[in-house]
């Protein structure tokens, strides 16, 4: 169907009514400001209604506040033709001020663009929008000064993973740890100790609290963090997303310098820790010396059991009053009576309780430790830690003995007469879901014939030394292989002894490791 131009007569009173109706105030004035027409939303607006203003000038609705460059601005505009849009504080009737954001046109007549013969002005209320523009100013700096005084470290990563806000404390991690951006390692670190539960905490938005992380750089101090990770939405502001529901996720990250308080536990927790490991020693070779005594009983008593079955058979129908036999069979007897007896008397292993483990930090406990021991075997130490590790699950005592043990077993191989070259080289590292260690020394090395067998139970190449039961090594890999882990010896290694250590973290590593960097 054709659509039929209205009237002149119903255009007119079609815009009068539109005018007349539109949500926004409007009024007409003559060049010189004075009003001629207001709207309805007008009268709402401003509490004036048509008859109080009407031949009025627009200065009316001014609070006196505004300052006379913007009205300058104004009229420079509107008296040149243009339009002009800005911002003017506004009185109502029962002077009440409000923000009105102002638009004014020219209307020129038929005769042509130059001859103006009325302004259209046309404007809102904006208070609203202005409170909370500056409140949110006023938000924004008060958490910047609160985050930038803050002590511990802040930033900010957005869903590429990307730092878009740190604060001071932060830049002093960054310079203390000497790595661009300490957030990432902490992040991936946690994501790796933590497993699912760091999944699970980011699907959920629920913020991570004090968990303890601990660097280290050759040559420093460790230094301990105790971190806390929380998530927060943010829709976008790209004008493109508008009517989509599409969010960002932050995440803020809040690392609290912990080195002071963990270094003083360290130094009260130093005795502890060298007595329990006395303990566990002697008990290791109490328990040592009595496998030792069965290992080494067992075999007459095998011999003794295989001659009396030897002598059975001879015997034939008259074993059973053969003395021979009888004598065979209670020496048997006697000795499995005895092996029983030494058994029982092993003592048990002590137990300590299982937990997340720091491999750094459980090496350079026995560095401490063992400090004499470097100093009177005149032997150097090189310690490389890896910056960060995730934790192994772990029993600590028993993997310090483990160290102590591969650690001595380097020293005394250097500490010979005439020997000089004495450096003991230790490192860990992370690869492939994996923590590895490594303790490498420059003395005689172990031949390629006794590589395996240095592990067997009581082998040792010191067998005439006073106390060496050659279980060392033995103990040191049953303990590496409850951890899940491997130890071995580097055949590549040439320059002395290098015993590789490796094992799995503490949780299998997220499936997308290069998500948070
Ligand atoms: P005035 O002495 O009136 O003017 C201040 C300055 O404005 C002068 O120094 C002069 O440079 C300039 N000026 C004033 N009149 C003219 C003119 N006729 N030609 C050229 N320059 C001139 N003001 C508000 O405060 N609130 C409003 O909501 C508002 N709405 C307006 C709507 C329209 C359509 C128009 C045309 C003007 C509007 N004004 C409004 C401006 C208003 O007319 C006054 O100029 C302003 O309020 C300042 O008034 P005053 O008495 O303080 O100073």
């Amino acid at each position: 169907m054709a659509c039929t131009a209205p009237p002149l007569q119903l255009a007119e009173a079609l815009f009068q009514n539109a005018v007349e109706q539109s949500a926004i105030a409007i009024a007409i004035t003559d060049t010189t400001a004075r009003i001629v027409y207001v709207n309805r939303a007008f009268t709402a607006m401003t509490g004036y209604s048509a008859d109080d203003v009407i031949g009025l000038n627009q200065s009316v609705l001014s609070y006196k506040t505004t300052p006379k460059a913007v009205y300058q601005e104004l009229w420079a505009n509107i008296s040149a033709g243009r339009d002009w849009s800005g911002r003017l504080l506004n009185r109502r009737k029962d002077g009440t001020p409000y923000i009105a954001e102002l638009t004014v046109t020219p209307v020129t007549s038929a005769a042509g663009e130059r001859d103006v013969t009325h302004f259209l002005g046309m404007h809102r209320d904006v208070t609203k929008e202005y409170r909370q523009s500056c409140q949110l100013a006023y938000h924004k700096q008060l958490i910047e000064s609160v985050v930038s005084v803050a002590p511990m470290a802040v930033a900010l990563l957005d869903s590429e993973g990307k730092v878009v806000l740190d604060n001071p404390a932060y830049q002093s991690v960054v310079n203390d740890l000497k790595i661009k951006e300490p957030a990432h390692s902490v992040l991936t670190v946690l994501r790796e100790n933590l497993g699912e539960a760091f999944d699970l905490a980011a699907a959920r938005r629920r913020p991570l609290l004090n968990n303890e992380l601990r660097f280290e750089r050759p040559g420093a101090e460790p230094r301990w963090y105790s971190c806390s990770v929380a998530w927060f939405e943010e829709h976008p502001t790209a004008i493109d997303a508008f009517h989509q529901n599409a969010k960002s996720v932050y995440q803020l990250l809040l690392m609290h310098d912990i080195s002071i308080s963990k270094r003083q536990q360290e130094a009260l927790g130093l005795a502890l820790m060298r007595e329990r490991l006395s303990e566990n020693e002697y008990n290791q070779s109490v328990r040592e010396a009595l496998s030792g005594a069965v290992f080494q009983l067992q075999g007459p008593i095998n011999l003794i059991a295989a001659a009396t079955r030897l002598q059975r058979r001879r015997a034939g129908a008259a074993a059973v009053n053969d003395p021979l036999v009888r004598a065979l069979v209670d020496a048997q007897e006697a000795g499995e009576r005895a092996i029983a007896t030494l058994q029982a008397a092993i003592p048990e292993e002590l137990q300590t309780p299982v937990g997340p483990v720091n491999l750094n930090e459980i090496i350079r406990d026995v560095l401490m430790l063992e400090t004499d021991t470097f100093l009177s075997a005149g032997v150097t130490v090189d310690w490389c830690p890896a910056l960060i590790l995730p934790s192994l699950q772990g029993d600590p005592s028993a993997l310090r003995i483990v160290f102590r043990q591969l650690i001595r077993n380097a020293v005394e191989a250097m500490n010979t007469s005439g020997w000089s070259e004495r450096n003991l080289h230790l490192s860990t590292s992370t690869r492939g879901g994996r923590i590895e260690a490594a303790i490498s020394d420059t003395g005689p090395g172990i031949p390629e014939a006794t590589r395996f067998k240095v592990f067997e139970p009581f082998f040792s190449t010191k067998r005439a030394c006073k106390g060496a039961r050659g279980m060392g090594l033995t103990v040191a890999q049953d303990v590496v292989s409850r951890h899940r882990g491997v130890l071995e010896i580097d055949p590549d290694y040439t320059d002395g002894c290098r015993l590789r250590l490796s094992f799995p973290h503490n949780h299998p590593p997220p499936s997308d490791p290069g998500a948070l960097e």
